[in-house]
């Protein structure tokens, strides 16, 4: 049997396993979960520098972890023993020479998207890489795609536009699947011609360039018939799923796959699952109500690099009704950003700081009567700053104005806003468009300007 045959082969059992393994009672889910996880603590943990002390122990007594430990104590949380500083000269050295295919050790290796922070970096097997194409293809394929893909003339055609590829991504690509990486270093347009010479059956991109193509084919300028329009790495944001809406005729999609693995993705109903038949999710509740929780990760599946306890600085909202589809997984209404997109105000009855949650500004500024252009809101101390595309004064005020009513609404006092200038940022960062630089100091009630 050749490598490719039997890497088929495996992608293909990984793919049936995950469709097999589908919990219709939470009870069921979390019998499986304890199982594995039990499985895996035994097998992993003693392999692993950083739980030396820590052997025998259940999950709940192992410690909670976050980015700075896992960067600081890096070559411990892997199984292979690779340093930090080696991860990341490898995957520097792809970014740079934009051939993502060099490993390290057998592994490859990929630098997170995130602008803010220090980078971090995600190792993975080439067996681990299977076994993710399988899961991945199990959640994104409708039955009419599995059909083409096994049967059909064509080859599943996949577009896919993100700041870097990576071995893991390349996975998917083979005879059956015309997998093809696009380039956001250079921007969208570029890409156009090829994108609809490709005509993809299923269209990968993060919020803002899915925003763009969208534009692009609204304009008549593309003519694409996707099967699938799914967004990846960013929030996505209202205006972007409206365009993607429009023009593809469609709802979106979405996978939140990050440097911590891949960790929910949305059903046929659209509604976003965590992908926990693969890891344990812990909450870290954000608020009395127990609506928005920063999620605590414990992966049982992948095999080099270890994810145990690990709090994401992601904010995620849970569904609150049971989603139509069934599935017993962990239901999301939304991902909002991270942590510290929260805007801290303070309440109307009091001096203490409440959380205003991005979500709730960004569909406050969706439901203005007018469109307002791309904009940012930064939180300095009491001032929000607010920029918007063209340095628009229009826009700002209406902007300014929504910002006051959802503060009313959620019992908070007007917050101060100013008018900044705006900054395009380039199509491959991140897009954060709320973001808490520092929170206000309620210990100084008059003190208006207390920038950083
Ligand atoms: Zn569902």
């Amino acid at each position: 049997m050749t490598s490719a045959t039997s890497d088929s082969l495996r992608v293909l059992l990984h793919f049936l396993q995950a469709k097999l393994l589908r919990f219709r009672s939470r009870a069921l889910l979390r019998a499986w979960q304890g199982m594995q996880l039990r499985r895996f603590l035994r097998r992993s943990l003693p392999g692993l520098p950083y739980y030396a002390q820590m052997r025998g122990r259940g999950m709940a007594a192992l410690p909670i972890i976050d980015k700075q430990v896992m960067l600081t104590h890096f070559e411990q949380f892997n199984t292979a023993g690779i340093p930090l500083a080696d991860a990341t000269a490898c995957a520097l050295r792809a970014e740079a020479t934009r051939d993502f295919r060099p490993e390290l050790e057998g592994i490859s290796v990929g630098l997170s998207s995130g602008t803010m922070g220090p980078r971090s970096a995600f190792m993975v097997s080439r067996r681990e890489r299977l076994k993710w194409a399988g899961i991945m293809l199990a959640r994104v394929l409708t039955p009419a795609m599995i059909r083409q893909l096994l049967m059909g003339r064509q080859p599943l055609k996949v577009a896919f536009f993100m700041r870097a590829n990576s071995n893991l991504y390349d996975t998917l690509a083979s005879r059956r699947i015309d997998f093809r990486f696009y380039d956001l270093l250079q921007g969208v347009e570029p890409h156009l011609a090829q994108l609809q010479e490709q005509a993809p059956d299923i269209l990968v991109a993060p919020s803002k360039a899915l925003g763009w193509i969208a534009g692009a084919q609204l304009d008549g300028r593309l003519k694409l018939a996707p099967v699938r329009v799914i967004a990846v790495a960013e929030v996505l944001e209202p205006e972007d799923r409206h365009l993607a809406e429009q023009a593809f005729s469609q709802s979106v999609h979405q996978l939140y796959q990050c440097t911590e693995g891949f960790l929910a993705y949305t059903c046929s109903h659209g509604v976003l699952h965590m992908n926990e038949e693969y890891l344990c999710v812990e909450q870290d509740w954000l608020d009395e109500q127990k609506t928005r929780f920063m999620p605590v990760i414990t992966d049982f599946t992948r095999r080099t690099q270890h994810f145990i306890r690990y709090r994401l600085n992601d904010v995620l909202r849970v569904r609150q009704q049971p989603c139509p589809c069934g599935n017993a997984a962990l239901a999301l209404e939304a991902i909002e950003g991270r942590s510290d997109d929260i805007l801290w105000l303070v309440a109307t009855d009091s001096q203490t700081l409440c959380p205003l949650f991005p979500d709730a500004i960004r569909h406050a500024v969706a439901i203005l009567p007018e469109a307002v252009p791309d904009y940012r809101i930064e939180q300095r101390g009491r001032l929000l700053h607010i920029a918007t595309q063209g340095d628009d004064r229009l826009a700002y005020e209406c902007i300014a104005t929504a910002l006051g009513q959802v503060a009313k609404r959620h019992g908070m006092r007007r917050p101060e806003c100013v008018q900044s200038a705006f900054v395009s940022s380039a199509p491959y960062t991140k897009r954060r468009r709320i973001v808490c630089v520092s929170r206000a100091d309620v210990s100084k009630p008059d003190c208006v300007a207390d920038h950083v």
